[in-house]
């Protein structure tokens, strides 16, 4: 029996690339309104594993993924499945911003604007929302208009999750989101999660793990493409089962 919800369902995920597996059979439940750290060294299959929940890993065309992933209970990789529709359900923060070349004030309008066209006070009033979402507003209201390109990596990484909240998402990825920003820039992404989590399931992947001590609810422990150990943060990093697990959070390796 598990005590919570989950709209994320993994069974037998198995991806190759060129015949080699990043993933080996991998099945888990996210919960739902929490935030998951999935950890693990570098080459363990994290971003692989994130990618897999929006459909981004066929954008490599030697990709092969067998298994299943159910959002909301349908079979992303099942047939007939409308990869467009998928993605909205999902806002993704990738190491690097990736900041539009187009205004502030016209990065966050940008999904709003495809989704059908709200008027100009609703556009402005989504703006705002959202740039207030992520601490932004105070510091970019006077030059919405401006090119996005001119902030600093930290304000263009706020811009970007504001970017992806603006189109209502449930499930907010995140590779390594913090990992190119100044230390306040990261706190206050760290901070602007933990607000979020009551409204969207969070998948944070993270190298560093003070940052998933502090913020995760749920932790995912990979090792070479394999689970090795999954469970509420607390058992985890408390009382890990694996010798492994303990092993990488004591780090004795990374
Ligand atoms: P992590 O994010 O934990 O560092 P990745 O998911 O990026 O791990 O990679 C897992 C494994 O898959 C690594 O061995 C990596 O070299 C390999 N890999 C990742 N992407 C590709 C790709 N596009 N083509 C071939 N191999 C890849
Ligand atoms: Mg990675």
């Amino acid at each position: 029996m598990r005590s919570w919800n989950s709209h994320i369902q993994v069974s037998n995920l198995t991806v190759r690339y060129d015949g080699h597996a990043a993933l080996s059979d991998v099945t888990i439940d996210i919960p739902d309104q929490k935030i998951t750290a999935i950890i693990g060294p570098s080459g363990s299959g994290k971003t692989t594993l994130l990618k897999s929940f929006n459909r981004l890993l066929e954008l490599d065309t030697n990709v092969v993924v067998t298994g299943e992933v159910r959002i909301d209970g349908e079979n992303i990789y099942g047939p007939g499945v409308e990869v467009t529709h998928l993605r909205k359900k999902m806002g993704l923060l990738a190491q690097k911003p990736t900041v539009l070349p187009m205004s502030i004030y016209d990065n966050v309008a940008f999904g709003p604007r495809l989704n059908g066209r709200p008027g100009r006070e609703r556009m402005d009033e989504i703006v705002r929302t959202h740039l207030v979402a992520v601490g932004l507003w105070n510091e970019v209201k006077d030059r919405l208009h401006k090119p996005a390109d001119r902030l600093s990596v930290g304000q263009q990484q706020r811009l970007c999750l504001a970017r992806g909240l603006a189109v209502e998402p449930e499930v907010i990825l995140g590779d390594e989101p913090t990992s190119a920003l100044d230390p306040r820039s990261s706190r206050t992404i760290e901070e602007k999660f933990t607000a979020l989590k009551s409204r969207y399931t969070i998948i944070l992947v993270t190298h560093i793990l003070r940052q998933a001590r502090r913020l995760a609810d749920y932790v995912v422990f990979l090792y070479d493409g394999r689970i090795v150990e999954h469970g509420p943060a607390g058992q985890v990093f408390g009382t890990p089962r694996e010798q492994l697990t303990r092993e990488y959070i004591e780090g004795i390796f990374s």
